[in-house]
């Protein structure tokens, strides 16, 4: 079993179409598909039409902005049911005021010395209501105002960074409550990039278990190796079931392709074992 249960498209900040987000995962020995664009489900009907017809099983999936004790988690939905309407609404709701946001981030950019940053980003967006932080990380490299994506978000828009606009997302328990009103499970993504304290974890961790949350994500395209062992141990630590995604976004961007991480290890319980 090749599972990715994690990876976007242009229905959010990905550069690729569904369908072709589908090639790409059967392509790369997938064989446990999920498309989890960020806080929308509108490219599921494709992403599940592509991957059926390509011979891979496909999970509904969506990836979800959480604030928590004030910094962002984002927490992925796995066998979603892509037309309930609790989820449809409470993604909307959550993506009210990215709008706003990317033209504040513009103006402080332009504050920074990189003006129509708004603009160029804009020529990144397929889907209006999704333009986020990688869509102005794509325009400021292709400009020339840093090398890479992992530039821009040190320098200029990562969490604290001068170019970046906090937003208020979804709680935590509301998305893990729509994830379970949709038929799904509630994953908590890429734990190991959150900047919180031990104590902070735990707490995060403990609300996850009350509120039903039953996963973290151990091998993903956003852990290093050290991450994969830290996590493995989270999760046996607090009897987690066990996710794996690349978070592949596009060809020329991140670590990982989709398909291509190692295997959780065997001591894990995969998450996916409840749907097999
Ligand atoms: P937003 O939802 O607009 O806050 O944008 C968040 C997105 O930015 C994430 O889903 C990632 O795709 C991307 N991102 C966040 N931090 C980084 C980073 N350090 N390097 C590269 N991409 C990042
Ligand atoms: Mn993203
Ligand atoms: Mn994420
Ligand atoms: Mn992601």
């Amino acid at each position: 079993m090749n599972a990715d249960l994690h990876c976007h498209s242009t229905i959010s900040d990905g550069q690729l179409a569904p369908a072709d987000v589908a090639r790409r995962a059967h392509a790369g020995g997938v064989t446990l598909w999920a498309l989890t664009d960020h806080d929308e489900v509108r490219g599921q009907a494709q992403a599940r039409q592509a991957a059926e017809d390509l011979g891979m099983r496909y999970l509904g999936g969506v990836e979800i902005s959480v604030t928590w004790a004030s910094r962002t988690v984002h927490i992925v939905g796995l066998n979603i049911d892509p037309e309930c309407s609790t989820l449809i609404d409470g993604l909307a709701r959550t993506r009210n005021g990215r709008a706003a946001r990317a033209e504040a981030i513009g103006e402080r950019l332009a504050a920074l010395g990189i003006p129509d940053a708004y603009e160029g980003a804009l020529r990144y967006v397929s889907n209006p209501d999704m333009i986020s932080r990688t869509h102005f990380a794509r325009d400021l490299v292709e400009r020339g105002y840093a090398a890479s994506a992992q530039e821009v978000f040190s320098r200029y828009l990562g969490d604290g960074k001068p170019g970046n606009v906090t937003h208020r997302w979804a709680k935590l328990a509301d998305a893990v409550h729509w994830i379970q009103a949709a038929g799904g499970e509630a994953v908590i993504a890429h734990p190991g990039r959150y900047a919180y304290t031990p104590v902070e974890f735990d707490a995060l961790f403990g609300e996850f278990i009350d509120l039903g949350g039953k996963a973290i994500e151990v091998i993903t395209g956003s852990h290093t190796p050290d991450q994969y062992r830290e996590y493995a141990e989270v999760a046996k630590r607090f009897g987690f079931e066990a996710s794996r995604g690349s978070d592949f976004h596009a060809v020329e961007e991140g670590r990982v392709d989709l398909g291509s991480l190692p295997p959780l290890p065997s001591s894990l319980t995969p998450v996916w074992n409840r749907w097999l």
